[in-house]
């Protein structure tokens, strides 16, 4: 078999969720949307079920798979529902929906569930992607509130910019969103709130609701560019390792790989890994690009392949075929990749494919 797996620590992962919950303060949603970033949605919800209260999907679909799973913690929709149809889904299946425009709440106006459906409102306070506006807030909440199809309500709005550390935009968000919330209770009791992802739970500590939403944090990566000592604290749940599977010996002036965007400088041994971006490496990864070669630093070189990339095995006289590379992990951080890779974090977990999967 391909010697190629993405390593699962669920340990991890439970350590990271405790800590976006003493970030967020009181309650944390788990995002387990696009099969958990990569990592699987339904082993990380069967992890965390026990301590989750609640978790974060994007569409009907991934809720489903999870409740099909026996999953019976709360799931929320963060898109919402994409049709009214769905409400009959949601309502059978016992799912929370986010509401970001008016036809929604029309669509639920008409709907006859068998139980009062928990509605997340979502407010645009400046990410212009979904939302209310805020002259329009209220209006729907009030509409929300005395609809006997509707249950509780928790007002929500998401961050454009939280990553940005020294940008005023997630503070002026917040503000808006405040201000827009403000008196919106009933019987004196102020609504539930959500705000924070990731970036906003790590680095913006006064910006948050009652309900945190973690996603990317949770998988151990770092939204931000820089070192950050939160963030640096965090727990890596994927490692991505594949093994050398042929070796060859340069002489000086060699050129490697397709487009010979490496030419050797010096008689060098060439590892092959049996890893390429079909498998989720970054294909535009340069020169130079950290990996693990046996526990111990080493290098990228030449332009990555589709099902494999090559690396310097020169000062590692020990490696020899099967020799084990982590391409991320423990030691190669996700966010450091990444960043010497022109992507996000984000785009590598939830990009690998054909790599299997399995539990440490
Ligand atoms: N909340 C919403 C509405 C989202 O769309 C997402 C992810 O995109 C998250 C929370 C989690 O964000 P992050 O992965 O940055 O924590």
């Amino acid at each position: 078999m391909r010697p190629t797996r993405a390593l699962i620590d669920l340990e991890a992962l439970r350590y990271n969720y405790r800590l976006a919950r003493e970030l967020g303060g009181r309650k944390a949603l788990a995002v387990v949307k696009a099969d958990a970033y990569g990592h699987g949605a339904v082993r990380c919800a069967r992890a965390l079920e026990a301590e989750a209260d609640g978790f974060g999907v994007a569409c009907i679909e991934e809720a489903l798979e999870l409740r099909e799973a026996g999953i019976r913690a709360p799931i929320l929709l963060l898109e919402g529902f994409f049709e009214a149809a769905e409400l009959e889904l949601i309502d059978v299946h016992d799912l929370w929906t986010v509401v970001q425009a008016d036809w929604q709440i029309d669509a639920i106006e008409r709907a006859r569930p068998s139980r009062p459906l928990t509605v997340w409102l979502k407010l645009d306070s400046g990410m212009h992607r979904l939302g209310l506006a805020p002259s329009q807030y209220r209006a729907c909440l009030q509409r929300l509130q005395t609809m006997p199809q509707v249950g509780e309500v928790v007002a929500m709005t998401h961050f454009a910019r939280a990553d940005e550390l020294d940008c005023p935009r997630t503070r002026e968000q917040a503000a808006l969103f405040t201000q827009t919330v403000e008196g919106l209770g009933i019987d004196g009791r102020p609504l539930p709130t959500s705000l924070g992802n990731s970036p906003a739970l790590l680095g913006w500590p006064e910006v948050q609701g009652d309900w945190a939403r973690p996603g990317l944090m949770l998988y151990g990566a770092t939204p931000f560019a820089a070192p950050h000592p939160v963030a640096d604290r965090l727990q890596p749940v994927m490692t991505v390792e594949s093994q050398v599977i042929a070796i060859s010996e340069l002489p000086v002036g060699e050129p490697v790989g397709y487009g010979a965007r490496f030419v050797t400088e010096r008689p060098t041994r060439v590892g092959v890994v049996a890893m390429g971006y079909a498998d989720g490496y970054p294909q535009f990864a340069p020169n130079g690009t950290p990996v693990m070669i046996d526990g111990r630093p080493g290098q990228v070189i030449g332009r990555v392949s589709m099902d494999m990339l090559t690396v310097d095995l020169t000062d590692h006289p020990d490696a020899g075929l099967g020799s084990r590379i982590e391409l991320w992990g423990r030691q190669v951080r996700a966010g450091d990749l990444a960043a010497r890779c022109a992507t996000s974090a984000y785009r590598l977990l939830c990009g690998v494919k054909r790599v299997p999967r399995s539990v440490v």
